[in-house]
C-alpha cells in the first residue's frame, strides 16, 4: 500500500489506466467559502493561528469517515452509487475547510437532511484493511468486503505465514541470552512495562518515524544500574519463561527493535553450543551431514517407530475400505 503523494507520481502503466478511468465524468469541487477578517500580525494572533490550527484542523476523522464510504458496498453498487458519491463530494469539501481552518476560521454546517444521508455512511466502523493499514483490532472494523483495497486480502494464503513448530524442542530460547542464569531484577522489568506501556509504532511507514519513540524507551533503559546485554537477557527470561511483562506481541515489537542486534550477536555466539544438538536426547551432532536433527541412535529409533505408525494406519485404512465394500 503507499500514500496517495506517492500513487501521484507513479509510471505503472495498469495504475494510469485505472486512474484515467476513474476519472472520467469527475469534476472539480466547486464550493464558497470565507475569508477571515483582515487583522495586524501579532504575537496573540500568531498564537491564536497555531493553537486554533491544532485543536479545529484536525482532519483524521473525517479522512477516515471518506475512506468508510470509498470502501463501501453503496459506492460500488449502482442504485446507491449516486448517494455515496455526493457524501464524498461533500465530506472532501468540509476536510478542506477543516485544512484551512487555521486561516480562514471558518467551517460550514451541513443541513440536517444532508447530515443525516452523511451519518448513514459514517456511523459504521473502519473499513476491514485498517486492521493492518493502522493497527487496529478485529472490533473496531467492518466485515470484510470485496472493495478494492480489501482484495489484497486474498492475494495472500494466509497458510503461508503460519509456520508450525511441531517439534518444539528444536528452540532453545537460552540460545538468545548471553548468561541463561541471570538473575531477574524486578526494577528492570518494571521499567521497560513502564517505558513501553504507552509508546506507540507507526506500522508501514519508513523505519525513521519510529527513531524518537525507540529513543525515547533507550534512554530510559540506559539510566538503570546494568548493562544493556544484562537488560537484554532479564528481558529474554521473562518472555519465554516468566512472562510477567510480556503478555502480549507489542512488548515485542519494542523489545527486537531496541535488542535486537544484542540477540543476534547472542544467537551467533550460541549457535555451535545450542544448535547443533539431537532434538531427541540433546547429544551434540557430530560430523552433521544433510543437516539432520538426531543423531543416529535417535534417528533409527525414529524410523522404527515411524515405519510400525505407518504400517498401522495403512492396515486401518484397509480394515475400513473392506468394511464400506462389505456393506
Ligand atoms: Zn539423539
Amino acid at each position: 500500500m503507499v500514500d496517495g503523494d506517492k500513487s501521484l507520481v507513479v509510471q505503472d502503466e495498469t495504475i494510469i489506466e485505472v486512474a484515467k478511468r476513474n476519472q472520467q465524468g469527475t469534476v472539480p469541487l466547486y464550493y464558497n467559502t470565507r475569508k477571515a477578517p483582515k487583522e495586524p500580525v501579532t504575537s496573540d494572533s500568531r498564537y491564536r493561528g497555531l493553537s486554533t490550527a491544532f485543536t479545529g484542523g484536525n482532519i483524521g476523522i473525517c479522512s477516515n469517515n471518506i475512506s468508510k464510504i470509498k470502501n463501501s458496498q453503496e459506492i460500488r453498487n449502482p442504485e446507491t452509487k449516486q448517494e455515496a458519491m455526493d457524501c464524498l463530494r461533500w465530506l472532501c469539501m468540509t476536510n478542506n475547510l477543516v485544512i484551512d481552518f487555521a486561516k480562514t476560521l471558518y467551517k460550514s454546517t451541513p443541513p440536517k437532511e444532508v447530515k443525516e444521508i452523511i451519518s448513514k455512511y459514517t456511523n459504521r466502523k473502519l473499513p476491514a484493511f485498517f486492521k493492518y493499514a493502522k493497527d487496529k483490532s478485529d472490533n473496531q472494523v467492518e466485515e470484510i468486503n470485496d472493495c478494492i483495497v480489501n482484495r489484497i486480502f486474498t492475494l495472500y494464503d494466509e497458510s503461508k505465514f503460519k509456520i508450525k513448530f511441531a517439534d518444539k524442542r528444536r528452540f532453545d530460547y537460552r540460545i538468545l541470552m548471553s548468561n541463561p542464569d541471570i538473575v531477574i531484577n524486578d526494577n528492570v522489568l518494571t521499567t521497560y512495562k513502564e517505558a513501553t506501556r504507552y509508546a506507540k509504532l507507526k506500522i508501514g511507514k519508513e523505519e525513521i518515524c519510529n527513531a524518537p519513540v525507540i529513543g525515547d524507551i533507550i534512554s530510559t533503559m540506559q539510566k538503570l544500574n546494568y548493562a544493556q546485554y544484562e537488560i537484554c537477557d532479564m528481558l529474554i527470561k521473562d518472555m519465554f519463561k516468566e512472562h510477567r511483562v510480556f503478555k502480549d506481541s507489542r512488548c515485542k515489537d519494542f523489545f527486537f527493535r531496541i535488542y535486537g542486534d544484542i540477540v543476534y550477536e547472542n544467537i551467533v555466539t550460541n549457535k555451535p553450543k545450542y544448535g547443533l544438538v539431537c532434538v531427541d536426547c540433546g547429544e551434540p551432532l557430530v560430523n552433521n551431514r544433510g543437516n539432520r536433527c538426531r543423531c543416529p541412535k535417535c534417528q533409527k529409533a525414529y524410523r522404527t517407530k515411524y515405519l510400525a505408525e505407518a504400517k498401522r494406519k495403512s492396515r486401518a485404512m484397509s480394515t475400513s475400505s473392506t468394511s464400506k465394500k462389505s456393506r
